[in-house]
C-alpha cells in the first residue's frame, strides 16, 4: 500500500468518530475519559468548554476557557500552567478524611499524620499553600537533598508537624538536622546507607544530641510496573534485614536507641496493585514490631510514598491506572497495621504517608496552543487540458466514491450498507492501483512532478472521501480492516506550542500517559485524527499516546483548526514531577504560571502570576552574557552598514528584535 502504514496500536472505535447521530457534551466527556479521571474536578460544561470544579464536589465552578481568555487578555502568553489551589488544597482534604474514615472504622487507636515530599514539587508557591493548608492536620514536608532540607526546614514553622529527612546523607546533613531540633523542628533522620549510622552517633556525639532517628526497610514485597525495583534486595535505599538488626545494635552502644522513633519504608510510585501494598504493609508491621521488642521507643510508621492516580480513569491495575481508590488505600494502611499490632500488644503507631502524586497531580493544568496542522486535505485539484490517462482513472475514481455519497443521500438507508461497503472497497481498491501507476510512470519519466502532485493529492481526496462515508454507516455495520485502517492513515499532526521536554518530559523519559484533551468545542463532534509534534528540533518532541480506558491509543480525537481561531489543549494531571524534571531542551524555558483561588459568586482571584524565563535567562542559564552576544551583532550590522549590505532602517529593526526576544518567553507569539 502506497500510504504511510497507519501506526499499529488500536486505531478509536467507530463509535467515536463520525456517526449521523447528534453530538454533545457528554459524549466528548465520555469520549475524552473525562467523566472518570476528572471527577470530581474537570466536566465539560455546555457550552463544549471545560470546567473546573476546583473546591471538588463542595461547589463553584470556572469556565477554562473563559478563564484562559482572561489571562491572555493579562499578557499572560500561552503556553500556560494554571494552578489550582483549591485543588490542592482539597486533595490534602480527602487524603486526611480518607485515614479518618478508615481509622473511625477499624477502631485505630492511632493517629494519621503526613508529609509532602518536597521532590514532587518544590516551587515555593506549591509548597507554601501546602503548609499552610496542611496546618490544622499538622502535616509535614519530606527532604532527599540539602536544598530540600532548607525549604523544609525554613517553611515548616510547626513545632508538631514531621520533617522526614530522606536521600544520601553527609555530615553537615546530619548535623543540621540536629541542631533544628533545637529551633523547635521535629525532623527525623532516616537511616537510609548502613553507613550512615557511624555519622549520626559522631555527630550527636559532637553537638550533645541527637536528632529523632528513623530506619528505612528494604522491604522483599516488590511492587510492579515502572518503579518496582524502588524495593527488593538490590534497591537503592533502605537497610538490608541485618543491616537493621546491626544498626539497632549500635544505636543502643551509642545510647541513641531511645531516640529512635520511626519505621520507613517505600514500594515506589505509582502503586497500581493494591495487592503490592498490602504484601508491604505485612511486612512493614512485623519489621516493627519487632523494633519495639528489640527496645526502641517508635511510634510512627511512615509507610512512603506510591499512592497512584487513575490517569486513564480505567481503575485496572494497568501502568496508567491503579486498581483501588484513596479510601481502599487509607483502609488496607490502617486495617493491616492494626492487625500486626494487635497480636503483640503493641501500641498502634501514628501513621505516616509520604504521599507526593496523589496531592499533587490534579491541581496544575497545562493549557498550549495549537500553530497548525499538517495532513491531508480533500480538495480535488482541478483537471488539466489533455490530461495523462492515469490522472483521468484517478479523478474518475474520486468521481465514482462522490456518486456513492450521492446515492446514499438520495436512498437514505435504503441501499444496504454491505453494498456501500463492498463498492467502498473496490474503489479504495482502484485509487490504490492508479497510484501505483503513477509513481511507476513517474520513476520512468512519463509524468511530471506536477502531474505526479495532483495523483497524491487525489489519491488523499478519495481516502477522504471514503473515510467520510464509514463515517455516516450504522454503528453495526462490518468494515474491512483496510478501510478501518483509513482515518488513521489520514490522521494530522496538530504543531503545539509547546516544549514536551520542558512541560511534560515524563511523556518522552518513561511513556507516560496524561489525559489531553481540546478544552473547548468540545460539542462538536470531533472529526479528525492526531497527534502532538512539540517546538524542538528534536522527533522525540511529541505527544503521540493517549489514554484510552487501560489501554494506549496513538491518535487522539481532534477538531479541524478554523482559520483565525485558536486551538486550545489541556494537558491535565501533571502537577507532580514534571516542572521539575523538565529540561531545557533546545533553550525551551519554563512557561508563564498562575495560582488561581475560587473567590465568592464564581469569581476568581489570581494569586501568583510566576513569569516563565525570558529568552535572556536561558541564556544565561548557558553561561552566555545576552548584552555580550546583542553587541556582538551590534558590531556586525555597523560592517553590514558599511558594506552598503543593510540600510539602517533594518539594522535597527534587527536589533529591536533581538532586544525584545530576550525579554519575552522562549515560545512562540500567538
Ligand atoms: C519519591 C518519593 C516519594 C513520593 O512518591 P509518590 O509516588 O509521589 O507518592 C515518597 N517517599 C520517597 C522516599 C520517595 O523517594
Amino acid at each position: 500500500m502506497a500510504l504511510a502504514d497507519p501506526p499499529s496500536a488500536s486505531i478509536p472505535d467507530s463509535a467515536s468518530l463520525g456517526r449521523s447521530d447528534p453530538w454533545t457534551a457528554t459524549d466528548a466527556a465520555a469520549l475524552y475519559g473525562l467523566d472518570r479521571w476528572g471527577d470530581p474536578y474537570f466536566s465539560v460544561g455546555a457550552r463544549g468548554h471545560v470546567m473546573v470544579q476546583p473546591r471538588g464536589d463542595r461547589g463553584g465552578s470556572l469556565d477554562l476557557v473563559e478563564l484562559v481568555r482572561e489571562l491572555q487578555g493579562r499578557d499572560l502568553s500561552l503556553p500556560l500552567l494554571i494552578r489550582f489551589d483549591d485543588i490542592l488544597e482539597d486533595r490534602l482534604e480527602r487524603l486526611h478524611g480518607a485515614f479518618e474514615r478508615a481509622i473511625t472504622q477499624y477502631g485505630y487507636d492511632g493517629r494519621y499524620q503526613g508529609v509532602f515530599p518536597v521532590k514532587c514539587n518544590q516551587q515555593r508557591h506549591v509548597v507554601e499553600q501546602l503548609v499552610e493548608s496542611g496546618r490544622r492536620w499538622h502535616f509535614g514536608l519530606e527532604a532527599g537533598s540539602k536544598a530540600e532540607l532548607l525549604i523544609a526546614l525554613s517553611l515548616l514553622d510547626d513545632p508538631d508537624a514531621l520533617l522526614i529527612c530522606n536521600g544520601y546523607k553527609d555530615r553537615r546533613y546530619i548535623e543540621t538536622a540536629i541542631l533544628a531540633r533545637r529551633l523547635g523542628r521535629q525532623p527525623v533522620v532516616v537511616i537510609e546507607q548502613a553507613d550512615e549510622v557511624e555519622r549520626i552517633i559522631a555527630a550527636s556525639s559532637a553537638l550533645g544530641g541527637a536528632p529523632f532517628i528513623g530506619i528505612r526497610a528494604k522491604l522483599s514485597a516488590r511492587s510492579t510496573g515502572r518503579w518496582g525495583s524502588s524495593v527488593g534486595e538490590r534497591a537503592k535505599f533502605g537497610l538490608s534485614i541485618p543491616d537493621v538488626l546491626s544498626t539497632v545494635e549500635r544505636l543502643r552502644e551509642a545510647g541513641l536507641l531511645d531516640d529512635l522513633r520511626l519505621l520507613h519504608f517505600h514500594v515506589g510510585s505509582q502503586i497500581n496493585d493494591i495487592a503490592v501494598l498490602k504484601d508491604a504493609l505485612q511486612e512493614a508491621g512485623q519489621i516493627y514490631a519487632e523494633l519495639t521488642r528489640l527496645g526502641a521507643p517508635m511510634g510512627f510508621l511512615d509507610v512512603g510514598g506510591g499512592l497512584g492516580i487513575d490517569y486513564d480513569g480505567s481503575r485496572t491495575a494497568t501502568a496508567a491506572s491503579t486498581n483501588y481508590s484513596l479510601q481502599n488505600y487509607a483502609n488496607d494502611v490502617v486495617a493491616t497495621i492494626r492487625e500486626c499490632c494487635e497480636p503483640h500488644g503493641i501500641r498502634p503507631p501514628t501513621l505516616v504517608s509520604e504521599s507526593g502524586r496523589a496531592l499533587a497531580s490534579h491541581f496544575s493544568v497545562l493549557v498550549f496552543d495549537v500553530l497548525g496542522a499538517g495532513g491531508h486535505g480533500e480538495a480535488v485539484p482541478p483537471a488539466a487540458e489533455g490530461e495523462a490517462l492515469i490522472l483521468r482513472n484517478l479523478r474518475d475514481t474520486h468521481a465514482a466514491i462522490a456518486a456513492i455519497a450521492a446515492e446514499r443521500t438520495v436512498d437514505g438507508q435504503d441501499a444496504g450498507e454491505r453494498g456501500v461497503v463492498e463498492r467502498l472497497q473496490e474503489a479504495w481498491n482502484d485509487a490504490l492501483k492508479f497510484k501505483e501507476d503513477a509513481l511507476n510512470a513517474f520513476r520512468l519519466g512519463y509524468l511530471s512532478l506536477p502531474e505526479r502532485a495532483t495523483a497524491e493529492r487525489l489519491t488523499w481526496a478519495s481516502c477522504q472521501a471514503i473515510a467520510r462515508q464509514l463515517e455516516g454507516l450504522a454503528a453495526d455495520t462490518v468494515i474491512p480492516q483496510e478501510l478501518q485502517a483509513l482515518p488513521a492513515a489520514l490522521a494530522g499532526t496538530y504543531y503545539a506550542n509547546l516544549s514536551v521536554f520542558r512541560s511534560a518530559p515524563d511523556t518522552w523519559a518513561i511513556d507516560q500517559l496524561f489525559p489531553v484533551l481540546p478544552i473547548h468545542r468540545l460539542d462538536e463532534r470531533p472529526t479528525r485524527l492526531g497527534s502532538f509534534a512539540d517546538l524542538t528540533c528534536d522527533s522525540d518532541g511529541k505527544i503521540a499516546r493517549f489514554i484510552d480506558r487501560g489501554q494506549v491509543k496513538p491518535l487522539l480525537e481532534l477538531h479541524g483548526l478554523r482559520p483565525g481561531e485558536p486551538y486550545w489543549i489541556g494537558l491535565f494531571l501533571g502537577g507532580a514531577y514534571q516542572e521539575v524534571m523538565g529540561n531545557l531542551h533546545n533553550l525551551f524555558g519554563s512557561t508563564n504560571a498562575v495560582h488561581i483561588r475560587l473567590a465568592a459568586g464564581g469569581a476568581y482571584r489570581v494569586e501568583h502570576v510566576v513569569r516563565g524565563n525570558t529568552n535572556a535567562e536561558v541564556l544565561e542559564a548557558m553561561e552566555h552574557d545576552p548584552d555580550l552576544l546583542l553587541e556582538r551583532l551590534r558590531l556586525a550590522s555597523e560592517q553590514a552598514i558599511g558594506r552598503g549590505d543593510l540600510a539602517i532602517s533594518d539594522a535597527r529593526r534587527l536589533m529591536a528584535h533581538l532586544r525584545a526576544s530576550l525579554e519575552q518567553t522562549t515560545y512562540l507569539e500567538a
